[in-house]
């Protein structure tokens, strides 16, 4: 008998019908109405947003709005091909400028979007014979940059130099090696010890490339990042990251200290062979890259609205994963019950992200928090409000999130 290829989803649609209490499914829920940078209208109600990576809130921002819509106006709405055969637009070629004097480097591709960044960096600059070793808690495209690469691939323990100094040290001699980790991990909201890895991938020969798509805007001087917080922005190899968080755009980009970096424009398939971004999204991305540079009141708003939330939710007995950080995981015991959790914010008006296997790291579920710089105290204090009403009864206590760890 013949196999239908639909066959292997029958699991997964089973577990998809579990997910759905009420009629709401979790996951790629229909936002009916965007009425600001924090705030939505589904069904009839009105939903404070926790979830949306839009850290600077800089989605409605005046100035970005009117960047967009003014590319519109002059370049039309799309570039209808990729760089290589239909040409850069000069606005593509402007960002590269601005990214790299923003980051004080020589070279600077900017991508359709993160994803595509690192499937073309990753994937180019690691090629056969090469050695390309992942943080274990890697981003999915970040695997699959490694599974595009011909490169052998190794991955260590998650955060651990010293798991990443023993795999180094077994290598043999011949071949490059390419260390990927990210500045701060989209699940579990935790920071990479990016001075460290500098350190040890350099006593190796190996470089490192830093995935800065969540801290690029939150973290170091002028939003530059964990590298650049951490003083090793100069000594990292690579850095790339995305517009589609704190630019408040789609796109993404990949820069580097090493102008060879260029070189990958002609061999990396994922950078010849897609549409560029469209004018309006690259023209958000640069209004919201002037705003990120010189506007350090926007990062301070986004810090001093973390630490409500994380101080209020450890308050109230929850344990979020990590120290406070604009991404904030409280780990629940169960699949069902984060579900359910998560169903019950949603009565109460509040969204955050359900974060379950195998999107997480150690197989666990989760309510994932992200915070942005135009939410307000009363805002956070909603927030709060919410999670509060998760403890009265019916709701396991705070304290089962560690059992569930
Ligand atoms: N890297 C990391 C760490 C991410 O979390 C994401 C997306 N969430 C990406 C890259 C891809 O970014 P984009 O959404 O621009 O494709």
């Amino acid at each position: 008998m013949k196999t239908s290829i639909f066959g292997k989803f029958q699991k997964l649609a089973e577990r998809v019908d579990t997910l759905r209490v009420s009629g709401r499914l979790p996951f790629g829920l229909q936002m009916d109405e965007m009425l600001s940078q924090t705030r939505a209208r589904i069904g009839n109600r009105e939903v404070l947003l926790a979830g949306t990576n839009n850290y600077l809130g800089l989605t409605f921002d005046t100035d970005v709005m009117e960047a967009a819509k003014a590319a519109i106006d002059a370049q039309g709405t799309a570039t209808t091909g990729s760089r290589l055969a239909n040409g850069s637009y000069a606005a593509h070629l402007d960002l590269e400028e601005r990214l790299k004097e923003y980051f004080e480097v020589p070279s600077a591709i900017v991508c359709t979007t993160g994803y595509q960044a690192n499937l073309a960096a990753i994937s180019a600059l690691a090629g056969r014979g090469d050695h390309l070793l992942l943080d274990a808690d890697s981003h999915a495209c970040i695997y699959d940059a490694a599974r595009l690469s011909d490169a052998d691939t190794i991955r260590f323990r998650h955060n651990s130099p010293a798991d990443l100094d023993k795999r180094l040290s077994r290598l043999p001699k011949e071949g490059g090696r390419l260390v990927v980790i990210e500045g701060l991990y989209s699940m579990f909201g935790d920071v990479a010890p990016v001075a460290e890895f500098v350190e040890v991938a350099h006593a190796h020969g190996a470089m490192l490339f830093v995935d800065e798509a969540h801290s690029v805007g939150c973290y170091g001087e002028r939003g530059r990042g964990v590298a650049q917080a951490q003083g090793v922005a100069d000594k990292v190899d690579f850095i790339s990251g995305t517009f589609s968080k704190s630019f408040a755009s789609i796109g993404g980009f990949c820069v580097s200290r090493h102008v060879e970096l260029e070189l990958i424009r002609m061999v990396s398939r994922p950078y010849l062979f897609t549409a560029s971004g469209s004018p309006s999204n690259v023209a958000a991305a640069q209004a919201a890259l002037v705003k990120i540079a010189g506007e350090p009141q926007l990062g301070q708003a986004l810090w001093d609205r973390v630490h409500q939330l994380y101080d209020g939710l450890t308050e109230a007995g929850f344990e979020p994963i990590s120290p406070a950080a604009p991404i904030i995981a409280i780990p629940r015991p169960d699949e069902q019950v984060a579900v359910a959790e998560w169903n019950r914010l949603m009565d109460a008006g509040v969204y955050v992200n359900l974060a379950v296997p195998p999107a997480t790291p150690q197989s666990k579920s989760l309510l994932r928090l992200s915070v942005s710089a135009a939410h307000s105290e009363a805002d956070i204090d909603e927030v709060l409000a919410g999670f509060r009403s998760l403890l009265e009864d019916g709701a396991p206590a705070p304290s089962m999130a560690a059992s569930g760890s």
